[in-house]
């Protein structure tokens, strides 16, 4: 990287000293001809002597920011010295007449300070940005993941999601079950109530399932007005708790739409892994609960069921 340095002085002499010191890029700024709106030097280096021309007020006015920004090597008079204090960036001060030794001194050491204060800018800016990428992410993630209307996990999340658990379950020989629960007669509820009315109570269902779980089990809404609640490290028993304790809660729920209330029931199915489907995959667990779902509506609804035998598949003949 090429370093470049302003310098601001009446006299040509300092610039040439300046210039023939320093191995660097040295522009000399003549600023009672020209006043850039930009300087994109790493250093400036300001001869006291200009700021008490008549001019100063107004350079000050049209360059406050400039000379802000830059880091500024004030070459003066002793007694001068002081009179500048109100230029903040001053780093370093150069009193007339110094060797070339002294000012290569001077500005090497400003320019690593510089340097170092800009790495760690950047560093601190990238890992800023890292930051905010890795929430971006985490963020889109949850919408892939997530059913908009119920703020349940999705269908895809929870076919991810069981296939690693089904794995894990089956290496440490524990157990998994699954729910299948579906809204009996929810097309009524479009009819009577609205499509609105019946995305509230879709929403509000889903919060009874979610109350009923522990968190780190899949609620998910499997489809229109079907759902599934995967229970991991869940054995039948407790799965079948579960579900009627589901059950009973959406039947008590009062669901309440401007200013009108609703009831609803619902039909549940329920298969476990190795209890009921000792030798399934997670596709044929799920096959399992949808089956016994099915069983339960054919059966008259708003209840609870297992798999009918013929939906289950038969081991292995060894
Ligand atoms: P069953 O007891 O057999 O399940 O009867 P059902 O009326 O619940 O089932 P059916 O499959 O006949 O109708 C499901 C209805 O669910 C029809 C569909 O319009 C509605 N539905 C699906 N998704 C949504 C949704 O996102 N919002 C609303 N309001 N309704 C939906
Ligand atoms: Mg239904
Ligand atoms: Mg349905």
């Amino acid at each position: 990287m090429v370093i470049s340095i302003a310098v601001f002085s009446p006299h040509r002499d300092l610039f040439k000293q300046v210039n023939q010191a320093l191995p660097y890029l040295i522009e000399s700024i003549d600023f009672e001809k020209n006043i850039p709106d930009q300087l994109c030097h790493d250093l400036f280096i300001l001869d006291a002597e200009l700021l008490d021309r008549k001019f100063y007020p107004h350079l000050m006015e049209t360059w406050e920011h400039l000379f802000k920004e830059k880091p500024l090597l004030l070459v003066t008079d002793a007694d001068r010295q002081v009179r500048h204090m109100e230029l903040t960036n001053v780093c370093d001060f150069l009193f007339n007449p110094f060797s070339d030794v002294e000012l290569n001194l001077r500005v090497s050491r400003i320019l690593k300070t510089e340097s170092f204060q800009r790495l760690s800018q950047e560093y601190t800016k990238s890992l800023e940005q890292n930051k905010q990428l890795e929430e971006t992410n985490i963020f889109l993630r949850q919408l892939v993941i997530t059913d908009s209307l119920t703020g349940v996990s999705n269908r895809r999340y929870l076919l991810e999601r069981l296939e690693e658990e089904f794995l894990d379950t089956q290496r440490r020989e524990r157990c998994i079950s699954m729910l299948m629960i579906d809204i009996d007669f929810f097309k009524n509820v479009n009819d009577k109530y609205g499509h609105q009315c019946g995305d509230h109570v879709l929403a509000e269902f889903a919060t009874i399932l979610k109350k009923n779980v522990r968190r780190r089990e899949v609620v998910a809404r499997y489809g229109g007005e079907e759902f599934a609640i995967a229970l991991f490290d869940t054995e039948l028993h407790s799965a079948m708790l579960i579900a009627e304790r589901v059950h009973q809660d959406v039947r008590n729920h009062v669901f309440h739409y401007q200013g009108r209330t609703l009831q609803i029931t619902c039909s549940l199915g329920v298969s476990s892994y190795p209890e009921i489907c000792p030798d399934a995959d997670w596709n044929q667990l799920l096959r399992a609960a949808d089956a016994a779902l099915y069983h339960a509506k054919n059966t008259g609804r708003d209840k609870i069921c297992l798999p009918p035998d013929s939906a289950l598949i038969p081991p292995e003949a060894e």
